[in-house]
């Protein structure tokens, strides 16, 4: 018998008389719902159907996994009756079989969309009733109040919720004279002050079981297992939590925007994937942040991804239906290039129900698929290369690697905006659908136009030398040789139209008009070899450049 199974049933209350709650994978608290104010039944679900439909890095499975058993764990303990049901295919498939057995469930509205489809016909058949998700911060009637759109806006939004809830306002008014601070917030980073060592978590024995488990059922699966950088317990999110609040907070804004090899994640506090999970609560985050001490520039920059992004981002995935209503939807779940990396199949078990692959607009018309770099293969350009090596340790970057490196070369080099979307949620450890779709079909490509973001989000070589250490590197001069300007330029002479239109990029086109008709071409031919190159997952080097 399993170490979390001996340890469950060590623990187990009587079930009878139980109103039950179904429990997905991502709201693992019990300060939120019902789990706070009754005591009913707890029915948590494990099925490898949804760890099989994409090739997810294997440390994204080992959190999730690790933190639902230890979350049923904690439950038990504290006296809630817990029941544990485990399948092999969908989510729909074992609650069918439960209900029968307890009776009609009640869920809080799953966040990811996948899992509501799932679901739809227990639903229907009045076998699940849905109850309010008490994890969010800000409601429907927020977006809608703060938006005359589509398209919506960021700020709009982040101004209303500021207002509605008070967070660092006085007298109806932004502390210190405005909503944002994020142009004091650019600096580069030289290595002071030190980026603080990152907390180190030491598996037990339920963990070091889903270790193992991870290992031999998903051993086609991508990624390095890290038990270091694996918080699984209730004890081990506070530590993290307390940890970024000393160690990352005070400085997170100046250097929000910074690039290093010699930290992977600077002072940005890396609690994503506990918060996607609600192993931590942005109510908690927030409401502690606000009662810290902090420089306002951290203070607010902090609460404006917590409070702003965070939460306008689920709003716009929920209004588009996941951007069903831009574009058509693929029918399966793409892998990334994955396959195409490892070079033989790469195939999911096919269970009987497969809700479809998502949206796929493509505002820039780019199809290309990802190209094997994004999966580890070197590419020579050392900003590429560091953060994909970091990446695949660890499942964890931070947002302007996610943003200015890996999103800002996928949409230089037109890849499509879908296939990079799957590409990101198979790799990082805190995407779902609700935050991965838009993060990266709208914010990261601008594959869904000016829906939800006012540009897109490209630099050349000159941004990340600025804002990292990479450069110094790298086999390329970014003053001399570096492939991603001429990507910037040619981008810029492909959309010359459309982005001279946006006021918030017209400016950056102009430069345009002084480059030579030879420079304009030489910029097409590079960016044909960089494609070519890196599409068969060849090395670039300026020595081979046309
Ligand atoms: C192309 C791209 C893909 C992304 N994919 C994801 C994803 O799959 N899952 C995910 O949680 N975030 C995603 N983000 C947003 C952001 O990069 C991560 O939330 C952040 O890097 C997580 O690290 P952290 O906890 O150290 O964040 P910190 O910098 O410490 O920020 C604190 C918190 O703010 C929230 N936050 C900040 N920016 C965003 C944002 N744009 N959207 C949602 N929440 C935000 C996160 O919850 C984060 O934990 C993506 C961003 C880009 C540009
Ligand atoms: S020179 Fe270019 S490819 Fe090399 S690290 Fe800098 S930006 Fe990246």
């Amino acid at each position: 018998v399993s170490a979390f199974l001996r340890e469950l049933a060590a623990r187990q209350t009587d079930p009878a008389n139980r109103r039950w709650l179904f429990v997905p994978y991502d709201q693992l608290n019990d300060a939120m719902g019902p789990l706070c104010r009754e005591e009913p039944g707890t029915l948590l679900v494990e099925t490898p159907w949804k760890g099989n439909r994409r090739p997810y890095h294997r440390q994204k499975l080992a959190m999730l996994l690790a933190n639902q058993r230890h979350f049923a764990l904690e439950q038990a303990e504290r006296g809630v009756a817990v029941r544990l049901a485990v399948g092999k295919g969908p989510y729909r498939e074992v609650l069918t079989r439960v209900v029968k057995e307890l009776g009609p469930l009640r869920v809080m509205v799953p966040a990811e969309r996948e899992l509501r489809v799932d679901l739809e016909p227990l639903f229907e058949r009045k076998q699940l009733e849905l109850i309010p998700h008490e994890g969010w911060l800000t409601t429907a009637e927020d977006f809608a109040q703060s938006q005359n759109g589509p398209p919506w806006r960021m700020d709009a939004f982040y101004r209303h919720v500021r207002k509605r809830t008070g967070a660092l306002m006085t007298n109806g008014k932004p502390l210190g004279g405005k909503f944002s601070f994020d142009v004091e917030n650019r600096k580069g980073w030289k290595g002071q002050p030190p980026a603080p060592a990152l907390p180190i978590f030491c598996p037990d024995a339920v963990t070091s079981e889903v270790l193992e488990l991870i290992e031999t059922h998903f051993a086609d699966h991508p990624g390095q297992l890290k038990p270091d950088e694996l918080p699984s317990t209730r004890a081990d999110a506070t530590a993290l939590w307390e940890w970024a609040k000393a160690q990352c907070l005070p400085r997170f804004g100046p250097f929000e925007d910074a690039m290093s090899t010699r930290s992977r994640s600077l002072f940005h506090t890396r609690i994503s994937a506990l918060l996607n999970l609600h192993r931590l609560l942005p109510r908690q985050i927030l409401d502690d942040v606000l009662a810290m001490t902090l420089p306002l520039a951290s203070q607010e920059g902090f609460v404006r991804q917590v409070l702003g992004w965070r939460e306008y981002l689920h709003h716009v995935h929920v209004e588009t239906d996941g951007f069903r209503t831009l574009a058509p939807e693929a029918s399966t779940p793409g892998d990334g290039g994955f396959e195409a990396w490892r070079g033989k199949a790469w195939k999911a078990p096919r269970a009987a129900f497969e809700p479809g692959g998502g949206a796929e607009p493509s505002a820039l018309q780019a199809h290309a698929p990802v190209p094997p770099a994004y999966w580890g293969a070197p590419s020579g350009l050392h900003c590429l290369d560091t953060v994909i090596a970091e990446l695949w340790q660890s499942g964890y970057g931070h947002h302007i690697t996610r943003l200015m490196v890996l999103a800002n070369l996928g949409t230089l080099l037109g890849l499509s905006p879908r296939a990079l979307t799957d590409w990101f949620w198979a790799a990082y450890v805190d995407a779902y659908d609700w935050v991965v779709e838009p993060n990266v079909l709208a914010m990261g490509t601008f594959g869904t136009g000016g829906i939800a973001t006012t540009k897109p989000y490209v630099a050349g070589a000159a941004y990340i030398d600025r804002m990292s250490d990479y450069c110094a590197g790298c086999a390329f001069d970014p003053q001399k040789n570096c492939p991603i300007t001429r990507l910037y330029w040619a981008f810029l002479a492909r959309h010359e139209a459309m982005l001279r239109a946006n006021p918030r990029t017209g400016p950056a086109v102009l430069g345009l008009n002084r480059r030579s008709a030879s420079e304009r071409a030489r910029d097409q031919v590079i960016l044909a070899h960089v494609l070519e190159r890196l599409q068969a997952g060849a090395v670039l080097s300026p020595e081979q450049l046309p």
